[in-house]
This record gives structure tokens, C-alpha cells and sequence, in this order.
């Protein structure tokens, strides 16, 4: 296994990493991050708990500009409790480092107080397809800065019927922007997606044995 101070990160991000105990990468995140760091379109496919979270959160947190208080990332998955999670694994990859600002927009909570926490502004935000694209009818936030967008569990959200609300949320996103795609499964639905979302995506599976 390679550790993470192989990769092209500062030094307290290094520093942040060892002291969470992320100290060698998992498969995914050797074989993905070269890349994702870099920019690049990104289809992973790895099981569940192979730390595909990581993977995304450390590519979003590199590229932020935190003294542009704009959003800039957009994270779909497919529950409340992954979105939770997800923005608790960005907000410690960037403790000690960045004050970064992340906002949850999920169904199953009121609306009216994420109207509010939006008008106060994040740098990224962890969301449901369907709850974003309610505050995306409304205008409740500007998605013109956004430059890295992650699709987490997409074969859950597929699985969950939200083809055409991803698809719709990804119509508001500007057009140049990088695209990473985490999936367990790599099947006909998902194939069809990535093909219509993403140009040159590069595809990465771990093939470890269970
Ligand atoms: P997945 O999304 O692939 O199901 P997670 O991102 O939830 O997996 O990660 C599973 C667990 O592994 C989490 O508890 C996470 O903190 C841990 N983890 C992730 N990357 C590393 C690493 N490089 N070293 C040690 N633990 C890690
Ligand atoms: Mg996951």
C-alpha cells in the first residue's frame, strides 16, 4: 500500500491526514487520487467500506479556494444519513487547514432553514438530488462556481429513481467542471449515465476479493 505523502499534497494536509490515522491510502484511493488531484473525469468502482469518501473529500478540499466564499462543490447522494457523513469526512480533511464551510440539503428536513443557512452562504454543499433541485427551482443558491462535482453511491441513487433529477441538477452546473462518479457497481444504468455526463472519464475499479 502507498502512503499518502506519495501524493502532491501540502504539508498539513499531510499533517491532518496522520493524526485522523489515514496514514497508507486503500486501494481506491491509490489508484484514484493521482488522478482526481490532477483534475481529471473519474468513474471508481470499489465495494462498500474501501473508502471511496476519502477519495472524493481530499480532490474537494485541494481545490477549494476558501477566501472565495462561493460554492464550489456539490456532493449527490442517495440518503440524509450518507449526506451526514460525507460532510463530517469533508469537515475533518480540512480541520486545522481551511474554515470551510459545508451546508447538507436533504429531504426529511425542514426546508425554510436551509433557505436560511443558504442566504449565509457555504463553500460546499452535500445534498439529495431531489431537496437540491427544489432550491434550484426556487433560486436559493448559485451553482456557477461550481468546479468539482461528486456523485456518491450513484448505483443507489439510480436504484432509487433518480436518474432524471440528477440529470437536472447537473443541466444548472456550469459546463466546464470536473466530474468524479463512485459507484459498487458498474452496470448498464450507470454506463448509460457516465456516458451522457462525462467525455473522457477515466474508469477505475478495485478488483480486491472479498
Ligand atoms: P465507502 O464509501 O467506500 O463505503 P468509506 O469512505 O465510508 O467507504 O470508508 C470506510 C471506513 O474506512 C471509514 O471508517 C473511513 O474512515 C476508513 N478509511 C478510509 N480511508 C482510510 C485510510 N486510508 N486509512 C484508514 N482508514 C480509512
Ligand atoms: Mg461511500
Amino acid at each position: 500500500m502507498k502512503k499518502f505523502t506519495q501524493l502532491n499534497l501540502s504539508k498539513e494536509f499531510l499533517e491532518n491526514l496522520n493524526s485522523l490515522n489515514y496514514k497508507e491510502m486503500t486501494k481506491i484511493q491509490e489508484e484514484s487520487l493521482p488522478f482526481s488531484l490532477d483534475g481529471k473525469d473519474l468513474i471508481a468502482k470499489a465495494k462498500t467500506g474501501s473508502g471511496k469518501t476519502l477519495a472524493f473529500s481530499l480532490p474537494i478540499v485541494n481545490k477549494l479556494d476558501v477566501k472565495k466564499f462561493k460554492i464550489q462543490a456539490l456532493v449527490l447522494t442517495p440518503t440524509r444519513e450518507l449526506a451526514n457523513q460525507v460532510a463530517s469526512e469533508i469537515r475533518k480533511t480540512s480541520r486545522h487547514i481551511h474554515n470551510v464551510k459545508v451546508l447538507t440539503l436533504c429531504g426529511g428536513t425542514p426546508f425554510k432553514p436551509q433557505v436560511a443557512s443558504l442566504s449565509h452562504g457555504a463553500h460546499i454543499i452535500v445534498a439529495t438530488a431531489g431537496r437540491l433541485l427544489q432550491h434550484i427551482h426556487e433560486s436559493n443558491l448559485d451553482l456557477s462556481n461550481i468546479e468539482i462535482v461528486v456523485l456518491d453511491e450513484a448505483d443507489k441513487m439510480l436504484d432509487m429513481g433518480f436518474y432524471d433529477d440528477i440529470m437536472k441538477v447537473l443541466e444548472n452546473l456550469p459546463q466546464k467542471k470536473q466530474t468524479l462518479l463512485f459507484s459498487a457497481t458498474y452496470e448498464d444504468n450507470i454506463k448509460k449515465l457516465t456516458s451522457s455526463i462525462m467525455k473522457e472519464a477515466i474508469f477505475i475499479e478495485d478488483q480486491t476479493i472479498e
